[in-house]
């Protein structure tokens, strides 16, 4: 069978590739397509990047394109405009010692393909193609392991990981996107070596996280990861999840609950996926046990917000991600019924930001199935229902919308300053129950009442 890839299947090499891999060549330089693309090609998946690999230099690649852009010089890739394609070029290389496990200390540029191919992590990702006209090498049985189903570290894998740690997320990672299981030596010197994976930076994990967060079931790596002791050492808070029962509606344990939710989020929304893996994390730390009696989680979404908040950060995530999975956190404990006031609803809108409702509710309802086993949108139906109706009747929802803003009132005699943003909420939660009170008139005749009666007494 591995022969018969080997020698049948050819790497679809384009036009466009083969007209650059043509530059290589007239300088005597060789050219191969490496990694992903050709694991994919060859799975039937859709391939989403194309990495290259050459004996040329950067320099002398730089002086063969017209537009190259320096994207990691350091470890030997450019990347290449070429007939409107970005195309990644890294020059064959091997690795010095990696003594911090994040980083190699040298970097060494080489002739040789086959050296190249050996510093790779696993079998599967270490096959490569002829750009010239797609023959596939494969020196790491990579073809037999892609058959089996099998992410394998090339050669000794504790020595791998020894040398990076996070392939050992990145086994997790490749498993659960492709469906494969992870070869029983690997999975050893994963658990053996898993300490090590203290060392690793936030950006690199949050890379290999996120393209967890966009297969098909994240839970599958996650737990992979809890096995080999990854979710223990990275996310010790979701580890405290493992084993935390909750009873009444809910089928599983903490832990079990939050990979399920996060599977259960849309597929195309990592952020969604995130906030659901997160969405429950305080609850270990609130849970009171009462006799005969279901555990109870008081206040969890507000703890589960500030330790996401630490998870966030030590991830690197930007500054709108953050605050995006923790606005889903904080308000995912909603408890819509018919009987809410308008006024109500305005406040939860206002309070979640309308932007931010889609995610929510896509965030209630992977909440129920991973509770429940099944959902239940007619609630959420009506309460969709409701919101459009709020929205479309144009009342202020935030601060930003009340007729008066802070030159208005400080016009009228009040400071600049926290007195002025206790006045504004103040003005926003009268409007809130009574949107007809939204004029400028009565705004600034209720903000100088309350200034002078709450405020400034107060002081005195
Ligand atoms: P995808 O792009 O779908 O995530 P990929 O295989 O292209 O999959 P990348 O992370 O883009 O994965 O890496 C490209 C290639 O570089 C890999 O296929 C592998 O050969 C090599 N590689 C990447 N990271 C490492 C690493 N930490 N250790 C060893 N080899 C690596
Ligand atoms: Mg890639």
């Amino acid at each position: 069978m591995t022969s018969s890839i080997t020698t049948m299947v050819r790497f679809p090499v384009s036009q466009t590739i083969r007209a650059f891999a043509r530059r290589f060549f007239e300088q005597g330089f060789q050219l191969y397509i490496v990694g992903g693309a050709v694991r994919d090609f060859l799975l039937g998946r859709k391939i989403t990047d194309y990495d290259f690999a050459t004996d040329a230099v950067p320099e002398q690649v730089i002086d063969m394109f017209s537009t190259v852009i320096p994207t990691g010089m350091k470890h030997g890739t450019v990347t290449v405009r070429f007939h409107g394609e970005s195309y990644e070029v890294t020059t064959f290389r091997i690795e010095g010692d990696y003594h911090d496990r994040r980083h190699p200390e040298s970097v060494t540029f080489i002739r040789s393909l086959e050296q190249d191919l050996s510093r790779r992590d696993f079998t599967v990702n270490a096959l490569a193609a002829d750009a010239a006209d797609g023959t596939i090498i494969d020196l790491h049985e990579g073809l037999q392991d892609l058959q089996k189903g099998l992410i394998r570290a090339i050669g000794d894998p504790v020595q791998r990981f020894e040398e990076d740690a996070l392939r050992i997320v990145r086994a997790c990672r490749f498993a659960c996107q492709l469906h494969f299981s992870v070869d029983s030596a690997t999975l050893s010197a994963m658990s053996a070596l898993a300490d090590s994976l203290s060392h690793i930076s936030g950006e690199r994990l949050k890379i290999e996280l996120f393209k967890m967060l966009e297969a098909d079931r994240p839970s599958i790596g996650l737990e992979l990861m809890k096995s080999c002791r990854a979710v223990e050492i990275l996310f010790p808070e979701l580890h405290h999840c493992i084993g935390v029962e909750q009873k009444g509606m809910h089928r599983h344990d903490v832990w079990y609950h939050s990979i399920y939710a996060c599977d259960a989020a849309p597929i195309h929304k990592p952020l969604v996926r995130l906030a659901a893996l997160l969405h429950d994390i305080g609850k270990p730390v609130v849970v009171q046990h009462h006799e005969n009696e279901r555990p109870t989680f008081y206040h969890h979404d507000s703890v589960s917000v500030a330790i996401a908040r630490s998870i966030l950060t030590r991830l690197k995530c930007s500054n709108d991600e953050r605050d995006t999975v923790l606005n889903l956190v904080a308000n995912h404990m909603f408890h819509y019924d018919g009987q809410w006031s308008d006024g109500a609803v305005r406040r939860f809108v206002g309070r979640v930001t309308v932007d931010a409702l889609e995610d929510l509710f896509d965030l209630r309802l992977a909440d129920q199935i991973a509770t429940t086993g099944s959902r239940n949108s007619a609630a959420i139906l009506e309460f969709k229902e409701r919101i459009r109706l709020v929205l479309e009747s144009g009342n202020a929802l935030t601060v930003k919308d009340l007729e008066v803003n802070g030159n208005d009132l400080a016009q009228l005699g009040i400071p600049k300053g926290p007195a002025m943003g206790t006045v504004l909420q103040e003005l926003l939660e009268t409007i809130l129950d009574d949107p007809k009170q939204n004029t400028k008139e009565r705004l600034s005749e209720i903000a100088v009442q309350f200034y002078r009666q709450r405020i400034q007494i107060n002081k005195s």
